[in-house]
């Protein structure tokens, strides 16, 4: 799934397209019928940015277009007049350059999205307080590590760095929020910011622990663990001793 990261990198190349009036085409049938070209086509976009997980394209007069990429989609820049191939969902044509959708999963006219979703990770600089306040807000039994791919509570962390922030802070997945303090979960959400900004900023730097089920923790050498977590059953992974505390029921 494309991270928080990369959806940023996506909203920055798009930046060429902000200010034009559009020429949108929606090839793909599946996009076709939502009968968003004939809406979008000829209005100006004003802004492209990235929250959380979701590009969204403010047009003129109020519409603004959600992009989420799911799995699957991704966007390009490319030159006005160059070739497209395939069939892409959306085609966004501005003076010198084109912005090319494929694959769409998730691609609506939304006026409330941006109230919905919670504070983006990726915000600079990012607003903890109001993420603390969402987090607080959930039944307290609620587990950490569920809680932080939750996109209403805090929009753009997903399951990689979700991982890599915990093990870095030495908080369990598992643990209840009534169990974790303020001060952790500031912890948790500054190093889930500083790894996806470095990514976001081109730096080298590689998931320490996810994905490396039975591996040595980097840290104390135990070996890590993982078990499905959520209604999702997004894979957590922990060093049952770097990240002490619950444990799931039947790991
Ligand atoms: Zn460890």
């Amino acid at each position: 799934m494309p991270e928080g990261d990369a959806i940023h990198r996506a909203a920055r190349r798009l930046q060429v397209l902000v200010g034009q009036e559009l020429e949108v085409e929606a090839p793909h049938p599946r996009a076709a019928v939502k009968q968003l070209a004939p809406r979008l086509d000829g209005r100006r976009l004003e802004s492209v940015e990235a929250i959380g997980k979701n590009l969204l394209f403010r047009f003129e007069g109020g519409l603004v277009l959600r992009s989420h990429l799911r799995m699957s989609g991704r966007w390009r820049v490319l030159q006005k007049d160059a070739p497209v191939f395939g069939t892409p969902w959306l085609v966004l044509r501005g003076e010198q350059h084109a912005g090319v959708l494929w694959g769409g999963p998730v691609l609506e006219i939304d006026r409330g999205i941006a109230r919905r979703l919670g504070p983006d990770i990726l915000a600079d600089p990012p607003d903890f307080d109001a993420m603390l306040a969402r987090l607080r807000r959930e039944p307290h039994e609620r587990e950490i590590g569920d809680a932080l791919l939750d996109q209403h509570l805090v929009a753009g962390i997903g399951n990689v760095w979700k991982v890599e922030s915990l093990w870095a802070e030495g908080v369990s997945p598992w643990r209840r929020l009534a169990d974790v303090t303020d001060e952790e979960l500031r912890r948790v959400l500054e190093e889930a910011h500083r790894l996806m900004r470095a990514r976001l900023d081109g730096k080298p730097g590689r998931a320490r622990i996810y994905r490396r089920v039975g591996h040595a923790c980097p840290r104390c050498g135990t070996p890590i663990r993982s078990w499905p977590q959520g209604d999702a059953a997004r894979m957590a992974y922990w060093c049952p001793q770097c990240q002490r505390g619950e444990e799931p029921k039947t790991a």
